[in-house]
């Protein structure tokens, strides 16, 4: 096909505005953008390495109420980057933005470091209070009952139908009491629980304003003509996920072993980093992210109100519904997440067909088509949290060199390739583009979600090989979908921005990378539903029938990957045609110059129009 290896996209060589300070060949302002995502990330996926074990054994929610929250908080997060990217475009700019986002998630992070004493789970027995509690944090942390007299570890027996005491003379008590014997009561402290609720609105919000933004920012360093564009965004990529990996070693650790707030400390530490780091580096962004009118951002809506405050009070409206909607995360109805996805997709269909024509119109259903093709592949990316994790404690030989190596640091598998084959990626990118090989966008989107399909077959091929018994699998297959998954990953999600970025019109980029993550976002929703139907009969968080789970592991996983691989291939079979839904032609740096002039007479110049420059001029 000859898409495959088709033009590099309507790039012209020598596109590279004349006189642009760079490092390593790239607009300097992205060191800044690579290093206040570096924090962010390292913030946001340090602290939610943490929050489940934080919910169920410092708060004592119910395992039930913790994922529920969990769900809420991670799709709200993405959920209100459209909002933050929408207000952006139309009255504050990229950079004002996720300066408040920042700020927001400083607070909201910060705010998490107050943990209070915990909540009491209290045991009754014979009319007599004891409490429950835990020797550590953490998966090996021991559960303990303690009374006036001293303490026990416990356990249970019978399916949790007895309580075995293993010191009763410590603390004065029967060896085993039944469990219809006792009651159990949590109190908790309203004032820290609340905290911790106003807190994950915090970053929520804070979320919301930055994330969309700061690679709408990344976008306007890169003329639409540019071949170093989806190189940028790769390296950029590699910032999101060195802070991820970071967090996972020091936040994730520092949080079982010193204290929760230590822990939560440190990530918002992490998150001031990042906020210094860009308020100290914005002249390296050379005005690219600026506000599209000042005159609109001072003009009054009410009393002393301006429209840019107005903005940052909408932040606080976001803080204040997100707070209210984790606290009831429990009555939202599941199918809210699926209503909420199509009810985006009407309006994007709507603005589209209504508000833009000709070129502008067909591209922006190009850039609709990649938010929507992104969904298979985090459906399947994204067991990596869930089931495969699962599947790598139970059923793989984790023993390397002597050692077995615990299942969550697998997890960190994938920020490692990705640190490894950015740099890689981002240099073939320039390299197949500098000779015209470059596959196009919507090539580099089939391949990627063809290779999430392939990352499960090859792991069911690795349970097969380990026959149909209890053997368990060879670790090195969770090596190979790691890699699979991690360079569809980088086929898909870092090209992905950087053709959102290029194929909005740039008054609604905000707004359409907004979308991106809301769609994102909502792929998790579908992973669980995969994750659920892996699901096998447990007693104790222990399996009860291996041949039985590994049966159902390979029978799920090889009909997502053939899916996956089937949609991938048709995904190849329409590429020419999306290609062409991208006008490539007429989305040059010259024609975006000649629209921003016109755009001057009528309104100011929108944000995201990166100061045309004339290449080569
Ligand atoms: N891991 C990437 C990030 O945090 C991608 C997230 C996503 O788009 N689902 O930015």
């Amino acid at each position: 096909m000859s898409d495959a290896v088709g033009a590099p996209e309507g790039a012209v060589e020598g596109r590279e505005p004349a006189g642009e300070k760079t490092i390593f060949g790239h607009p300097r302002g992205l060191v800044i953008l690579f290093l206040t995502e570096m924090w962010e990330r390292f913030s946001y996926y340090g602290m939610r390495g943490l929050l489940v074990i934080y919910l169920t054994q410092h708060f004592l929610f119910s395992d039930e109420r913790s994922s529920v929250i969990y769900g809420a908080y991670t799709a709200l997060v993405f959920i209100m980057t459209i909002i933050g990217g929408t207000l952006a475009d139309r009255y504050l700019g990229q950079r004002k933005a996720v300066a408040y986002g920042a700020l927001l998630l400083v607070l909201g992070h910060g705010m998490m470091a107050f943990e209070g004493s915990g909540s009491r789970e209290i045991l009754t027995y014979q009319g007599q209070d004891y409490e429950i509690a835990l020797d550590g944090r953490g998966g090996d942390a021991r559960q303990l009952i303690v009374s006036d007299a001293g303490q026990s570890v416990i356990g249970f027996s019978n399916g949790g139908a007895m309580m075995e005491i293993a010191d009763p003379q410590a603390v004065g008590l029967p060896a085993s009491i039944p469990a219809d014997a006792y009651a159990t009561r949590i109190e908790q402290e309203a004032l820290y629980v609340n905290i911790l609720y106003l807190a994950l609105a915090l970053i929520i919000a804070g979320v919301g304003f930055l994330k969309a933004n700061i690679s709408t920012i990344v976008g306007a360093l890169y003329g639409y003509e540019d071949l170093r564009r989806d190189s940028g965004f790769t390296i950029f990529y590699m910032g999101i996920n060195l802070g991820s990996f970071l967090s996972s070693v020091t936040v994730g650790v520092i949080g079982i072993v010193y204290g929760w707030s230590w822990g939560f400390g440190l990530a918002g530490v992490g998150m001031l980093a990042g906020l210094v780091v860009f308020l100290w580096g914005q002249p390296w962004l050379e005005g690219r992210a600026d506000p599209p009118s000042l005159e609109t951002l001072g003009k009054k809506v009410l009393g002393p109100i301006n429209v840019e405050w107005a903005c940052y009070l909408t932040g606080v409206g976001i803080v204040a519904v997100s707070m209210l909607m984790v606290m009831n995360a429990h009555l939202i109805p599941e199918t809210f997440v699926g209503m909420l996805g199509v009810v985006v997709f009407i309006f994007m269909i709507g603005y589209a067909v209504t508000k833009l024509h000709g070129d502008e119109r067909a591209r922006m259903f190009a850039a609709m088509y990649f938010i929507l093709a992104q969904i298979p592949f985090w459906a399947l990316f994204e067991q990596a949290g869930s089931s495969l994790n699962l599947f790598t404690a139970r059923l793989v030989d984790k023993t390397m060199f002597g050692v077995t190596v615990p299942a969550p640091v697998f997890q960190g598998l994938n920020a490692g390739y990705i640190v490894i084959f950015a740099p890689i990626l981002a240099w073939l990118w320039v390299a197949l583009a500098k000779r015209r090989l470059e596959p196009s966008t919507p090539v580099k989107f089939a391949v990627g979600v063809f290779l999430a399909g392939a990352g499960f077959l090859a792991l069911v091929g690795g349970i097969n090989a380990s026959g149909s018994g209890a053997a368990l699998t060879a670790v090195y297959f969770i090596f190979l979908i790691y890699w699979l998954h991690t360079m569809g990953e980088l086929m898909l999600s870092p090209v992905g921005l950087s053709a959102v970025t290029r194929l909005a019109p740039a008054r609604i980029v905000g707004m359409t990378m907004g979308a991106w993550f809301l769609y994102s976002g909502l792929s998790n929703y579908l992973a669980g539903l995969i994750a659920r139907a892996t699901g096998a009969q447990t007693i104790g968080g222990q399996l009860t029938d291996i041949a039985a789970a590994k049966a159902t592991y390979v029978s799920v996983y090889s009909q997502v990957g053939y899916i996956a691989m089937g949609i991938g291939f048709a995904m190849l079979l329409v590429a020419p045609f999306i290609k062409r839904l991208m006008r490539l032609d007429t989305l040059t740096d010259d024609h975006a110059h000649a629209l921003a002039g016109e755009a001057e007479l009528a309104e100011p110049l929108a944000p995201g129009t990166h100061p045309p420059q004339k290449a080569g001029a």
